[in-house]
């Protein structure tokens, strides 16, 4: 698997997959990534958008390549960009290739389908490795498990990633020799996988040959849209510093991509964990993809509603419709959001409120009284009301285009690139010194 890296469109160190619903705001998230380049943070930026969201939105994968292309020429962006078919399969992959250059499969629906029982034993034969006890660098104890662990683990996993493997062998054939990233990702199904769960599909990822350069694991704990992270912070901590731990191992072990990194899907704004993210990230020295798409679009809504007149209006009425769509809009993203609509303000007393008290509700600052995650919720999943207006919202974000892009600008930058990543590279990794990176693996 020496010819993984040859092969390869190489994915930068530190990148934030940004999304924007109706290719509008290219520009403003471009230029976040410009003040984090002019602080000498190194972060690059990658256009997401999911088959789901271009149907809710009725747009098309070529709209976003274009809104990219004009942003990164107006700007002068010299850096790397990307654009990610997000989430997709065999089924809705191909009209990306076009235009995208990043792809991330997404197999979770495949996770716990039975693989073919001899597919399993064949695993199993040729990784003797995974059974007893595996001591990973940088991981206080070493993983205990058991050939008949290491079965289950398989048999749950194993059809995911051959279907991983014959979509991404798609997109080689589709794309004719023009190169691209691979992502896999895992993160929207009920369970977490363990760190060791993730060394055993990093190894039959690597059996599939897929030259993975991130991974998206579903990680302990709540990923709620557009709101914080709810669940056991330390818990997340130490599984993601031994997910990192486990992807430098699997690496080696395994001659995965050196460029090799997680996937974040944050769901927007899991701030409360960015610490906890940077501590391991400069303890292993690691890179991070990390995508947050929505956030930009709830940065639209508030740009209107702060621009007041009939911004505010547009941005009350857009309310009025989540709540009398509530039921339709939610049930896409069921497992991902907790609205107590109890906690909902009434549309009356929506319409009654101030550019200052809307932009205080949705704003995401949870030292404001007056911010109200219920509300930030269903705003987030209510991007096709906005879709259903048509020209008159595209209109709007062109009339209030400043007080827009000032709010996704300062959002990414101050909310999400400062607190995450910047200052990180000057940051040694300390236990380099201290430790020998060696991987070793013993068997029982
Ligand atoms: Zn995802």
């Amino acid at each position: 698997m020496d010819d993984f890296m040859a092969e390869l469109l190489k994915l930068e160190k530190f990148s934030f997959g940004v999304g924007d619903r109706f290719a509008r705001q290219a520009r403003a998230q471009l230029r976040a990534f410009i003040l984090a380049a002019q602080q000498g943070l190194d972060v690059i930026p990658v256009w997401n958008k999911s088959n789901r969201e271009h149907v809710i939105v009725g747009s098309e994968p070529s709209g976003t390549r274009a809104a990219v292309e004009a942003a990164v020429k107006q700007l002068g962006w010299r850096k790397a960009y990307h654009v990610d078919a997000d989430h997709i399969g065999l089924k809705t992959v191909d009209r990306f290739v076009p235009h995208s250059d990043f792809y991330t499969i997404d197999v979770a629906d495949w996770i716990g389908k039975p693989a073919d029982a001899t597919a399993v034993e064949a695993f199993i034969r040729k990784h003797p490795e995974l059974a007893g006890q595996i001591s990973i660098p940088r991981i206080e104890w070493p993983f205990q498990t058991t050939a008949a662990e290491v079965r289950r683990i398989a048999g749950k996993y194993l059809l995911a990633v051959q279907e991983a493997g014959k979509i991404y062998r798609h997109i080689v054939e589709a794309k004719g020799g023009r190169k691209f990233i691979t992502e896999v990702s895992m993160d929207e199904t009920d369970q977490p996988q363990t760190p060791p769960e993730l060394l055993i599909i990093l190894a039959a990822i690597a059996d599939e040959k897929i030259p993975i350069q991130t991974i998206a694991p579903k990680f302990t704990g709540r990923f709620n849209k557009g709101v914080d992270y709810v669940g056991d912070v330390a818990q997340f901590e130490k599984e993601f510093n031994e997910d990192l731990a486990v992807i430098a191992f699997a690496v080696k072990q395994y001659g995965l991509p050196e460029t090799l990194k997680l996937s974040v899907h944050s769901g927007s704004d899991k701030f409360s964990i960015y610490a906890p993210m940077r501590r391991a990230l400069a303890r292993f020295g690691c890179g991070l993809h990390i995508k947050t798409a929505g956030t930009t679009w709830l940065e639209e809504v508030i740009g209107l509603a702060e621009a007041d007149g009939d911004g505010l209006a547009l941005a009350r009425e857009i309310y009025a419709g989540a709540v009398e769509h509530a039921e339709e809009l939610c049930a896409p993203y069921a497992t991902v959001i907790d609205i107590d609509s109890q906690k909902l303000p009434s549309i009356v007393t929506v319409n009654g409120w101030s550019a200052a008290q809307f932009t205080a509700a949705l704003r995401h600052d949870q030292k404001n009284p007056a911010y109200n995650r219920h509300l930030r919720q269903l705003i987030h999943v209510g991007y096709k009301i906005a879709a259903k207006m048509g020209e008159r919202y595209l209109n709007a974000l062109d009339k209030y285009e400043e007080t827009v892009a000032r709010n996704v600008t300062t959002n990414l930058y101050e909310r999400h690139m400062k607190p995450l990543l910047l200052g990180l590279e000057r940051v040694a990794p300390p236990e380099a010194a201290v430790r020998a990176p060696e991987a070793t693996v013993s068997s029982l």
